[in-house]
């Protein structure tokens, strides 16, 4: 059973030596009387929240940190081989939190939902129909309450979160512009994921004037990602009472001193709606959410672009590129290893 182990805790940027690729043996049987599930991993999510657990300190209540010479966890797309539990059987397929590893054992809680639907790519439920697209959902629909008109910001607008908030912006009448950090990310925005407009945050060298060309009547909901630099200058360009989704701060992850943010007192001024969540309290409306979505999807008027690196053993690279950028690009975006 090859595994991607954490060799120790992280401190800064990941590199790919901080895991490693090692076989270890497990019995392809349920242990009698288990109500766990036995499944063979098929699709693997990188996400950035993995950096954070691969600190010694707990700060996703209910995450705890990874354990060093222990597989990394993540979301993924699965088939189940064996079954203690009733709710699932031999060759359901389903998604949810799982190890970074061929095969595994896990409790029936840790799978969120069995796949139903097979005509779309099995793929998406790590991405777009899974973690990611229900944090674009909750973050965009619950937190954002977008109304027609409205002008919408979304920060690493090519990831896996951002592609799908930028077309819900446009299902839903928005003004939306997105920032990424490539000029082929840019394009992609435009020209395949439907953003009205779209620039590349690191050829701006002031971010405020950027925003005050895309959005001379300012900013109605900023869906945030990043964090940063980017915040400090959304918050010189929001209307009265805009909404920020705090869904992540990607910029932050790895520093060791996060940034300083010099303009909040914009929240006081502009009535600003300013909220962290987590997808983790928003699993009641996965049935909603797929009802809104599969329809788009299948009509062709919601597309996802997936970056793919095939094998465990390319993991540790894929989860490391998520910081530096390298994952989107080409026409492929994904987050899953085979
Ligand atoms: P992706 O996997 O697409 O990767 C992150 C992207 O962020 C990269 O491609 C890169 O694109 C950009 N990025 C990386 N480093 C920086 C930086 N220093 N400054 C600016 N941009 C950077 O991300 P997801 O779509 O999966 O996730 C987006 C955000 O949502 C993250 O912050 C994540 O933590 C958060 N999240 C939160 C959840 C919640 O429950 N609150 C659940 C899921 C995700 P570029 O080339 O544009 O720089």
């Amino acid at each position: 059973n090859n595994q991607v182990i954490l060799r120790n805790y992280v401190t800064g940027f990941p590199k790919e030596s901080d895991m490693n690729i090692v076989e270890s043996s497990i019995t392809l049987n349920l242990p009698e009387g288990s109500n766990d599930v036995l499944i063979k991993n098929l699709y693997l999510s990188c996400d950035p929240y993995m950096r954070i657990l691969m600190n010694k300190v707990e700060v996703f209540e209910g995450f705890p940190p990874f354990t060093p010479a222990s597989p990394l966890g993540g979301f993924g797309v699965a088939k189940v081989l064996e079954s203690g539990h009733s709710d699932y059987k031999k060759g359901d397929l389903i998604w949810g939190f799982t190890r970074w590893e061929e095969y595994s054992l896990v409790p029936s809680t840790q799978i969120f939902s069995k796949i139903e639907h097979t005509d779309v790519p099995l793929s998406y439920y790590a991405g777009i129909l899974g973690m990611a697209g229900l944090t674009a959902y909750a973050g965009f629909f619950e937190l954002g309450t977008p109304k027609k008109g409205e002008n919408v910001f979304v920060s690493a607008a090519s990831g896996a979160v951002g592609q799908l908030v930028g077309q819900f912006a446009k299902l839903s009448g928005c003004y939306v512009v997105g920032s990424a950090g490539t000029k082929e990310k840019v394009n992609l925005l435009k020209n395949k994921l439907g953003f009205d407009e779209a620039f590349n945050y690191k050829e701006e060298p002031d971010l405020n004037a950027a925003l005050k060309r895309y959005f001379p009547e300012g900013i109605d909901i900023y869906f945030e990602n990043v964090g940063g630099k980017t915040l400090d200058a959304v918050l010189l360009n929001l209307r009265s009472n805009s909404r920020i989704p705090v869904c992540g701060m990607v910029s932050q992850y790895n520093l060791i001193e996060p940034e300083g943010v010099k303009n909040l007192t914009n929240l006081i001024f502009k009535q600003v709606h300013m909220q962290g969540f987590l997808v983790t309290n928003y699993y009641h409306l996965y049935p909603k959410f797929l009802e809104y979505l599969l329809p788009y999807i299948r009509e062709g008027k919601v597309v996802y672009v997936e970056d793919r690196a095939e094998g465990l053993e390319n993991g540790p690279k894929a989860l490391v590129g998520l910081y530096s950028g390298r994952n989107v690009g080409k026409e492929w975006r994904q987050k899953q290893i085979r």
